[in-house]
């Protein structure tokens, strides 16, 4: 098993019918890329940036964070790294802000809701961000996003940002993917909207599933309903990979589903064209997807998306894969 995947290391994604997708992996700093790359990472689907905020006593410098971006981004080489700005809040506390306690804090005040209303954070981040551009391959991705006036207001912050640096003289690239995690379900809702104005969508499932289910992710005697191939999750993600692929953008998946072998060759039939993982998981899917025919996952799928539970899912998935 072992070598098969270390001869698939440096292998792009193919299923056994010859349609490409792309494996990525999940960091939490610059150390975690090396993992990353040794496992066949195509590219970084997802960087958390709370680990440059958390555990410390002040909030990162700009330069501090721009030092972080660029050694990613040069790691990563002309492959593509998407970075999400700042989500705290929820499970993620910062001492130093000094946030009031709340009686459920992941629907509280978290992610892009604190960074647009706390500018003198959000901002050089984005400025890190914009000057670490010119390294490598870089989109940025915005957390939580619930409406499309919270992305248009973080792009426009973004836009201006930008000038100013630009007119500084700042070297900054000039194709900056910006998208948005979809992990509320109104987004996912609306995904056709919003499909027009990103770039791209990743979707994360980690508190997709928690919010379509009403069952948080931490809490162990609701865990039962915690169910990543529940149908109604299986039509969100579909609906946004329609929505997008009419607009000619693409969807990844950064949630821990996205690595997961009854998900995988679901998420093929419904068109992903991202999945991004831990690195440990990025050689077992490679291997997985090889020897997945996608036009008959692609078959499958409005038998799928019609089932009534997940459950039936799950036994339909295991035996069309065996
Ligand atoms: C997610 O919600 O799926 C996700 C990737 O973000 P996090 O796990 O950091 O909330
Ligand atoms: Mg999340």
């Amino acid at each position: 098993q072992q070598e098969v995947w270390a001869k698939l290391k440096d292998e792009p994604t193919f299923s056994s019918d010859g349609e490409q997708v792309e494996l990525a992996g999940n960091i939490g700093t610059p150390d975690d890329v090396h993992g990353v790359l040794n496992n066949g990472g195509e590219g970084v689907g997802l960087y958390r940036t709370e680990f440059l905020y958390m555990g410390k006593s002040e909030l990162p410098s700009e330069d501090e964070q721009y030092e972080a971006y660029k050694s990613v981004l040069e790691q990563m080489g002309d492959k593509p790294v998407v970075v999400r700005t700042l989500d705290v809040g929820g499970d993620k506390e910062l001492s130093y802000l000094d946030l009031p306690k709340e009686m459920n804090p992941f629907l509280g005040y978290r992610a892009i809701r604190f960074c647009l209303d706390n500018e003198q954070v959000f901002r050089p981040q984005l400025r890190a961000l914009l000057r670490a551009s010119a390294f490598g391959n870089l989109k940025i991705m915005f957390p939580m996003i619930a409406t499309l006036e919270e992305f248009r207001q973080a792009k426009a912050i973004l836009l201006d940002e930008k000038e100013a640096l630009v007119a500084d003289g700042v070297k900054v690239s000039d194709d900056i993917e910006v998208g948005i995690m979809v992990e509320i379900p109104s987004t996912a809702v609306i995904a056709k909207q919003f499909a027009k104005e990103v770039d791209f969508f990743s979707i994360g499932t980690n508190d997709l599933i928690q919010y379509t289910m009403a069952a948080d992710r931490m809490n162990e005697q609701v865990s039962y309903l915690y169910q990543p191939y529940h149908p109604a999750i299986l039509n969100l993600v579909n609906t946004v990979i329609e929505a997008a692929h009419k607009e000619g953008k693409w969807v990844g998946m950064c949630g821990e589903m996205a690595g997961d072998s009854i998900a995988i060759p679901i998420l093929l039939g419904l068109g992903l064209d991202e999945f991004s993982m831990s690195a440990t998981s990025i050689l077992p899917a490679r291997t997985q997807i090889r020897n997945l025919s996608k036009e008959k996952m692609v078959s499958y799928k409005e038998e799928i998306l019609a089932m009534g539970t997940a459950e039936e899912v799950v036994e339909f998935i295991k035996e069309k894969t065996e």
